[in-house]
């Protein structure tokens, strides 16, 4: 069974957009996953097709109402169960670790805000998940869920052509990547490093662990902590 994405949406125009080539693309085709989207304004309840309003307190901008919203949620969702995600600033942000749990599942409904988000009431009610994609505030959840999608679906089975690549990669391991390299071996003056052409699996391996613990050391203490701290 292929792994189901529903994201609800008041622009389902804009899906698939980037998740629509290459590899995400292609997975998409060959039914790897699924994608389909609920348009929340088609379960507005008044002739205007009104899905939101004003903010209770007052204070700028316009809040997505519950009951239109939890139409659109309760006809996405069915079985199996799927985690019920909306896409916040105020979510838990999301890891690796996250995004391989969800690839493991059967998908993902997926909320998309706009304005300035949803009635509190529908999260209590629905029992909603709140992810957030980093510390910025974008417009609308949908290039949010297209950053989820993006990363769950490419460790799903069939969709990476080396099923290896994967396991080195940043965050895997806590850490961060270690660099590439590929040729020419001179470019504008620059070499590749000596030890990565020399065909010695056991020094390339030992460069690389350096240069990822050096990475992370440098660029993500956060990282670096956590990852003494396992170890240990
Ligand atoms: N007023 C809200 C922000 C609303 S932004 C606040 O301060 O929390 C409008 C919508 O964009 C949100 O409902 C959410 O779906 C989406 N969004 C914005 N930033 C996001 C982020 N960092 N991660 C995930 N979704 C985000």
């Amino acid at each position: 069974m292929s792994w189901a994405a529903t994201v609800l949406t008041l622009y389902p125009e804009i899906f698939p957009g980037p998740l629509g080539h290459s590899l995400a693309g292609r997975a998409l085709k060959e039914e790897i996953w699924s994608l389909e989207t609920v348009n929340i304004r088609d379960h507005a309840n008044d002739k205007h097709a009104t899905v939101d309003d004003t903010p209770a307190g007052g204070g700028a901008g316009m809040v997505l109402k519950p009951d239109v919203l939890a139409a659109a949620i309760d006809t996405a969702a069915g079985e199996p169960a799927r985690p019920m995600l909306l896409m916040s600033p105020r979510g838990a942000p999301l890891t690796q670790e996250r995004v391989l749990q969800l690839a493991e599942g059967p998908g993902a409904i997926i909320i998309c805000g706009r304005f300035e988000g949803v009635d509190e009431r529908v999260i209590e009610a629905r029992n909603l998940e709140e992810v957030s994609v980093g510390d910025y505030v974008l417009s609308g959840g949908e290039p949010a869920a297209m950053v989820l999608m993006d990363a769950v679906v490419r460790l799903l089975p069939g969709v990476m052509g080396n099923a290896l690549s994967g396991e080195a990669e940043t965050f895997s391991g806590g850490l961060l990547e270690y660099p590439h390299y590929t040729r020419p071996r001179t470019w504008e003056g620059l070499e590749i490093p000596e030890v990565l052409l020399s065909g010695d699996h056991g020094r390339i391996a030992k460069w690389r662990a350096e240069r990822s613990e050096e990475l992370t050391q440098d660029r993500r203490p956060d990282l670096w902590a956590a990852h003494k701290q396992t170890k240990e």
